[in-house]
């Protein structure tokens, strides 16, 4: 049985457009680059886009892995990594003048280095082009690859690294096959060991099938891991061939997440039905380093 629970009144989402949106979707046109917000069919592309927030995915837009939750394209790469793809996220930003830019990609288990060398160099464009943007990356596992293309990555100096675990571990072989939940957590552990003054961040989503204790079991093991920010968000459908949605999870349940959160001693936490990994991710960045 595939039938849905119904979709709450809190799940609510804003049409996109307007001015700002329109801007956004041009300069992202015109470098010929490709966003998460779209491919993922995120929620709040209209609010983010038309702040000039977005999620800047590198790399393609086909992914070696198959997560069940996840609305990009499988398959095999047609394509090489483009050499100039590092300019063109650098002039993006730029051009939209990000004070916090998100960069993602898709996993490339084709490459050697998964990507690794291509990441710091998108790092390093920007930076050489917006000085003072603060740069946030999510990055796949590197579960193929030598411990060195995560020091790679971690050369390049983001200010933050995120890296997903998506959910708890007793869901992985089905929702998130190719992957594994202890090789992610410590993956975010050597980012803290490498460089302590760095950032690290994680996410999973809820209402995929998980029960509240093995929520709180993956917060503890990230913050075992020393990782300082949280986000969770509700799980939606992206097309009926994707996992179902188990559960809407009830807002108070959200905040009562947060402030369990806050208790286990992570920095900065977004838990609400619409959050999302790079949601307000900015915002937040900067209200944290303020204080
Ligand atoms: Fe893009 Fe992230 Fe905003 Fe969604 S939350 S629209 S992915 S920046
Ligand atoms: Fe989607 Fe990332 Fe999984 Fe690829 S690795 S299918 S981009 S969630």
């Amino acid at each position: 049985d595939n039938a849905q629970p119904k979709k709450p009144s809190w799940i609510r989402v804003k049409a996109p457009g307007g001015k700002g949106y329109a801007e956004t979707a041009k300069i992202m046109r015109d470098n010929n680059l490709v966003t998460v917000c779209e491919e993922a069919g995120c929620p709040n592309v209209g609010e983010c886009w038309s702040q000039g927030h977005a999620t800047m995915m590198i790399m393609g837009e086909v992914c070696t892995r198959a997560c069940t939750f996840c609305n990009i394209a499988t398959g095999k790469p047609p394509e090489d990594l483009d050499v100039f793809e590092p300019g063109r996220v650098a002039d993006a930003v730029q051009k939209l003048g990000l004070n916090h830019v998100v960069i993602t990609s898709v996993d490339r288990d084709d490459i050697a280095d998964g990507g690794a060398e291509h990441f710091a160099q998108t790092i390093r464009a920007v930076r050489h082009r917006s000085p003072d943007t603060t740069i946030e990356i999510l990055t796949p596992d590197f579960i193929r690859c030598g411990p060195e293309a995560l020091e790679k990555v971690v050369e390049a100096r983001p200010d933050v690294f995120n890296h997903n675990l998506e959910t708890v571990p007793g869901l992985y072989p089905e929702v998130r096959p190719g992957a594994r939940y202890f090789h992610s957590l410590r993956l975010l552990q050597r980012v803290k060991e490498l460089d302590p003054s760095m950032f690290t961040k994680s996410g999973i989503m809820v209402g995929l099938g998980e029960d509240r204790q093995s929520v709180i079991q993956v917060m503890e093991d990230m913050r075992a891991a020393d990782i300082d920010f949280l986000t969770i968000g509700q799980y939606l459908q992206p097309t009926p061939k994707h996992h179902r949605v188990d559960r809407f999870v009830h807002p108070d349940e959200f905040a009562a997440y947060e402030k369990s959160a806050y208790g286990k001693g992570f920095l900065m936490v977004s838990a609400t039905p619409l959050t999302r990994s790079s949601y307000h991710a900015g915002d937040d960045f900067a209200q944290l380093r303020a204080a």
